[in-house]
């Protein structure tokens, strides 16, 4: 088994040296174990955090041991009721090659009905956080206009298309080539989308959407979300999901400058975590399911292949590298 462990926290952008793989021996499934030989593993901006030792949501990554993420192979030994070889599931023990899961933290998941890497972004955790944060935080209603960033990512690329199918007036996306900017006005149906790497985005964005935005969904932060603030309708909602710009960061980031605005636009920002909103994963998958298997809402994964280079993924993902989820395939 080779693993990816931690060595010592990263400062500003990680560097390769705070990394080690290592190799360790595959153990045997104790009582309510199962042993899982992973297929696909993802990399997510939020282990940027996991790196870090800042009090946070969630438990940093300890050094010296091997990271965590999410993950999904085939049982390949059961000590666990209601597992058996062959199965596949879905568990939180990535980069690393095998995993020894306690059986309530393995989900079921069914390679028949959607291809394994789905669960980890389109049918799973970035899909739900799409949903959950468009629907639940931002309160979305039919005929909002609503502005994405990061918007040819995971996250953002499902945030625009559900907001479409439900019957939004405008969606306009950000991202940062031409290219990502072109998948999401010739496929993915935005009405307008920026390169903000082009131009001031405020400016970018108030020619997009000439008639201001009632919801923005920040994926980034920074300038982008003073923007919105610039081009938020009265009752507009902004729903903050993340703020890849300043993960790096190693002083805190400046604050928008014009909050004052939310005083005339009765405007409302309110962070989420997807955490808390696993009661609609259900309601999720029986909704955004049947569009991704009719192709009305369509998805794309950037690939990279072996455990070896699961750490220049998680990189990549930080640089923009990914069109959609990235993931890791062994
Ligand atoms: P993505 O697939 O969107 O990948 C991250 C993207 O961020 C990159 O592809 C890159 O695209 C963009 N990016 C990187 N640096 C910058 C920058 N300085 N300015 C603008 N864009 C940048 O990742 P996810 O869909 O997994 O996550 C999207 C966001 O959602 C992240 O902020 C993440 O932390 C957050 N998140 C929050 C959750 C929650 O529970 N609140 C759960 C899951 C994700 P480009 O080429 O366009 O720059």
């Amino acid at each position: 088994n080779r693993e990816w462990h931690l060595l010592s926290r990263p400062v500003g952008w990680p560097k390769p040296e705070d990394f080690a793989l290592v190799e360790t021996e595959v153990e045997q499934p104790g009582p309510g174990q199962v042993l899982v030989r992973n297929q696909y593993l993802s990399v997510d901006p939020y282990m940027r955090g996991r790196m870090s030792d800042a009090k946070s949501y969630v438990a940093p990554f300890e050094l010296g041991k091997a990271m965590q993420g999410g993950a999904v192979g085939e049982v390949i030994a059961s000590n666990a009721e209601g597992f058996v070889v062959g199965d596949h599931v879905l568990h939180w023990l990535g980069w690393r090659e095998y995993s020894l899961v306690n059986a309530p933290q393995a989900v079921k998941v069914d390679p028949e009905l959607a291809p394994p890497s789905a669960y980890l972004g389109v049918l799973g955790m970035t899909g739900l956080t799409a949903y959950a944060g468009l629907l639940r935080t931002a309160s979305f209603k039919e005929g909002d206009s609503v502005f994405v960033s990061g918007a040819a990512g995971a996250v953002g690329s499902q945030v625009g298309q559900i907001a479409k199918l439900k019957g939004a007036s405008r969606v306009i996306g950000s991202a940062g080539s031409d290219e990502k900017v072109r998948l999401l006005v010739e496929e993915y149906g935005f009405d307008a989308a920026f390169n903000y790497k082009n131009g001031q985005v405020s400016k970018q964005l108030r020619e997009a959407a000439p008639d201001g935005v009632d919801i923005y969904f920040d994926n980034v932060g920074g300038d982008h979300l003073e923007a919105a603030i610039g081009s938020l309708n009265r009752d507009g909602r902004i729903a903050v999901c993340g703020m890849i710009s300043v993960y790096n960061n190693t002083e805190p980031a400046p604050g928008p400058r014009n909050l004052a605005r939310l005083i005339q636009t009765r405007g409302r920002i309110e962070g989420f975590l997807v955490g808390d909103h696993y009661d609609l994963q259900p309601q999720f998958v029986q909704e955004v399911g049947p569009w991704v298997r009719s192709g009305e809402l369509k998805y794309r994964e950037t690939v990279v292949e072996g455990i070896e280079n699961n750490l220049e993924a998680f990189l990549g993902v930080l640089r923009g590298d990914n069109t959609g989820k990235m993931i890791v395939k062994l």
